[in-house]
């Protein structure tokens, strides 16, 4: 008997998103799966990431829920409204984890040999039967027969299928910066568990990433959005670029907040621009291609559950690609139940 020929597939982006689809896929033995990611190694730009019940249940079918630990939010004032069932995803409760380890624990389960570094796509070309051409920064080119897009708020992917869609500059940023807890001992009465200062301006979020007693000297995360920030060309790069303290520090803050900031080392505050655009009427183009993540929702941070989102689109896309398995059905058909479980979802945010 001969066997089924495989398929080709080309996730672009190695954010949780990419990561995510490349664990989901890689188990699809009739999938040859590579993931190319423009950063030289794995690079987590952000601080800290907030975890909940739907991030444990997907982490959970990735099996890569292990090695995930963060400091709890239970102690943030939060309501859940509605128990559906009292899963062991539930019982586990929210977290803020530093992202690093989300994606150390991802990148755990992604098989050897399927992530090339320093792979910038730079334009891809529409082959019909053929396939999709990519064509990367440094000159080599690849060609694959389903390109999964998770190549975040800015995609390339996006940019290609939908010609007309535009970001626009929220006017938010985000600072954003992890430090040693210690590192704040001599302010008083500085919240040393996650709290929330609001101001005129934007607000400031404090909060735990590690786990208590996990670490000797655990990391404490800053966050600063400020919501009156300037538009200027080029704002698009704004995402995880150094700051500096004088900028984080040139709003009106308590005194507690103003002393926080400033006891950050110079150099690690890092500026994230957030940029929104209207939902796309669907997912998923040229018959092959599907967008997953930041690519596919502009969301720009809203709903703060962004990375779940992301890796359940993964997750979601893999099951219906796992339909194709013996030509039983078509990967244009695949796509389009893929496109329509996850286009209503977004639609209702
Ligand atoms: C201030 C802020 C706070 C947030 N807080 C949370 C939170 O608490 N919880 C949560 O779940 N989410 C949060 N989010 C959202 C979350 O960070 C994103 O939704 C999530 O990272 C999306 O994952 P992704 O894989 O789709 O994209 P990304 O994480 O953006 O990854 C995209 C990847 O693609 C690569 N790439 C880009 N272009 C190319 C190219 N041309 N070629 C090759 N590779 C490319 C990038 O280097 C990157 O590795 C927050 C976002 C912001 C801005």
């Amino acid at each position: 008997m001969v066997g089924q020929a495989l398929t080709s597939v080309a996730i672009i982006g190695g954010g949780p998103g990419g990561l995510g689809t490349a664990i989901a896929l890689c188990q699809l033995p009739f999938l040859r799966v590579t993931l190319y990611e423009k950063n030289p190694e794995p690079r987590e730009a952000g601080a800290g990431i907030s975890l909940s019940t739907n991030a444990w249940k997907v982490l959970d079918l990735l099996g890569a829920s292990d090695g995930v630990k963060g400091g709890s939010k239970s102690n943030t004032h939060q309501s859940i409204i509605k128990h559906p069932e009292n899963s062991d995803a539930q019982s586990r409760g929210a977290i803020r984890a530093r992202r690093t380890r989300l994606q150390s624990a991802l990148l755990a389960k992604v098989p050897e040999g399927i992530i090339q570094y320093s792979k910038k796509l730079l334009f891809m070309e529409d082959l019909t039967i053929n396939g999709t051409r990519l064509v990367f920064e440094d000159q080599t080119e690849a060609i694959a027969d389903i390109v999964v897009g998770a190549d975040g708020l800015h995609s390339i992917i996006r940019k290609t299928l939908f010609t007309h869609h535009e970001l626009h500059f929220t006017g938010n940023s985000a600072f954003r910066v992890l430090v040693p807890k210690s590192s704040l001992a001599h302010i008083p009465e500085i919240t040393s568990t996650t709290s929330w200062w609001w101001g005129k301006d934007g607000h400031v979020y404090l909060s735990d990433v590690d786990e208590e007693g996990d670490t000797d000297d655990p990391l404490f995360e800053i966050t600063v959005r400020s919501y009156c920030e300037p538009h200027s060309p080029g704002k698009t790069v704004f995402w995880g670029i150094p700051a500096t303290n004088e900028k984080v520090g040139s709003r009106e803050y308590d005194q507690r907040l103003r002393d926080a900031v400033s006891a950050v080392p110079e150099g690690e505050w890092k500026e994230f621009a957030t940029f929104a655009g209207p939902r796309l009427e669907r997912l998923t183009g040229w018959k092959k291609v599907a967008l997953i993540g930041d690519a596919s929702h502009p969301l720009s941070g809203a709903f703060g559950s962004g990375a779940t989102f992301a890796m359940e689109d993964g997750w979601i896309l893999a099951r219906a690609l796992e339909l194709t398995q013996n030509a039983a059905c078509p990967v244009e058909e695949a796509l389009e139940i893929f496109d329509h479980i996850r286009s209503p979802y977004y639609s209702k945010m």
